[in-house]
């Protein structure tokens, strides 16, 4: 009796959890692992469940994969620039809290600190995306020092 093996291409799903909603934005992370493909190519990689795959591309496809942010290693979901959640609120709360030397402003780096290692980072980036976000707190110069 022969026994029925099948599999199911969920490239877009993966891709999707890496932050990657286009065919075209898969091309730069194949290309760094020295894999080129047409465009046309890897919108038929996406798009299109494959009957043959060269092991190169295969493995090319499990590294950019993988879940792990690329500063802190964290397993989980991944945005823009492979950081984590947590990794990626820590980049948006420095900028937004930046007193302009490249720094937090000091009396606000409790603040940030707190925000940060929140047990759901998540929450932090829907507070920074919300009404009370941090660059209304932001320090204003004052009129003298303007
Ligand atoms: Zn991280």
């Amino acid at each position: 009796m022969k026994r029925q093996v099948s599999y199911k291409w969920r490239l877009r799903e993966v891709m999707a959890a890496a932050g990657m909603f286009a065919a075209t934005d898969l091309e730069p992370h194949l290309h760094d692992r020295g894999v080129t493909l047409s465009s046309v190519q890897v919108w038929r990689l996406v798009t299109q469940t494959p009957e043959r795959l060269s092991l190169p591309v295969l493995a090319a496809l499990c590294d950019i994969a993988t879940f792990f942010c690329d500063r802190c290693g964290f397993e989980g979901h991944l945005h823009t620039g492979r950081l984590c959640t947590r990794c990626t609120l820590s980049d948006q709360l420095h900028q937004a809290l930046d007193d302009g030397s490249g720094r937090v402003h000091p009396p606000l780096a409790p603040l940030m600190a707190a925000v940060v290692a929140m047990p759901e980072p998540k929450n932090g980036l829907s507070w920074r995306r919300g009404r009370s976000a941090p660059d209304r707190v932001r320090r204003r110069p004052r009129d003298s020092e303007r």
